[in-house]
């Protein structure tokens, strides 16, 4: 009896493993391998041909009717584009407000700083599959120009990568003029790029860098050097390669024509860097009627 006792105690108990488990499991495991099979191709790809494979996986985030109307008002080529491309735009826009804490300093936010802001953000990185700032959480707006203690000296724009934060002018944000050489936005959000190619490893940091450096060899020639002064840049451009690097954006953004009839192989290496051609993205189809240049139709 104590034998028998004994030996049922010995046996091992039978684990009652629920059904389910096993295909969730295989699931769950799959996911994971495909997931991980599509980044490697990503980055394969991107590699390989200098562009992201998918800029947009999902696209659903849309604007109210009133917030859509100011950039109509302010961004002429807007309604020119197609749907797919608002849709894009749009998109991105509601993720990068969502993303961002904005406060005013002896401003109050309205919807026209937030939308104008962040369309600048966004078709700067409009190229790009990671469009989000990942060294700005923060954009703080004054109504004129700010005082830097640090500096001593009043400011426009100030972009701090250790504090994650860009500070504005709101006064100088709205003197954007569209056939001058001066766009803040478009200034300080390049600064920011530049900024997260140098501590990030994505495969859009990743291209910035490589044409930086082409950008870099190709300046070392005499006449590219030459053209590049004769062109339409600031002198501010020539301070270092972080106000070099922004102001070559604002003439991309404001005067891409010119530009890359100016400065081609420049041109070139912008267009590789943010994966996006400004001359393609913001001429409206008058102008390029009017313009009828061969130049436009390479893209
Ligand atoms: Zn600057």
């Amino acid at each position: 009896m104590l034998i028998q006792l004994l030996l049922q105690l010995n046996e091992p108990e039978q684990d009652v493993v629920p059904q389910w488990i096993a295909p969730v499991m295989f699931g769950i495991v799959f996911i994971c391998f495909l997931v991980f099979l599509i980044r490697v191709v990503e980055h394969w790809y991107a590699w390989r041909f200098d562009r992201p494979l998918i800029r947009n996986l999902f696209v659903y985030k849309r604007l109210s009717p009133q917030q859509e109307l100011i950039i109509d008002e302010n961004f002429p080529f807007y309604k020119h584009w197609k749907s797919r491309k608002k849709k894009i735009l749009q998109h991105r826009i509601v993720s990068f407000i969502e993303s961002t804490d904005f406060e005013g300093r002896g401003i109050s936010i309205s919807d026209e700083m937030k939308i104008i802001i962040s369309t600048y953000a966004c078709l700067l990185t409009f190229g790009r599959k990671y469009f989000k700032y990942i060294l700005i959480d923060k954009i703080i707006i004054y109504p004129e120009a700010f005082y830097n203690g640090y500096k001593n000296s009043y400011h426009v724009g100030e972009f701090s990568p250790s504090k994650r934060t860009l500070a504005l002018s709101w006064a100088d944000v709205l003197t954007i003029d569209p056939k001058g050489k001066r766009n803040l936005l478009i200034h300080e959000f390049m600064h920011a790029l530049q900024w997260e190619a140098k501590v990030t490893d994505s495969f859009d940091s990743d291209r910035f860098r490589k044409y930086y450096q082409k950008m870099l060899r190709l300046l070392l020639k005499d006449s590219v050097r030459k053209n590049v002064k004769k062109a339409n840049l600031r002198a501010y451009a020539f301070t270092n390669e972080y106000e070099f690097m922004s102001e070559l954006a604002e003439y991309f953004y404001q005067h891409p024509l010119e530009f890359s009839l100016k400065l081609p192989e420049i041109y070139h290496l912008m267009r590789k860097i943010l994966n996006l051609d400004f001359k393609k993205l913001t001429y409206t189809e008058i102008q390029k009627d009017m313009l009828a240049l061969p130049s436009l139709s390479d893209y």
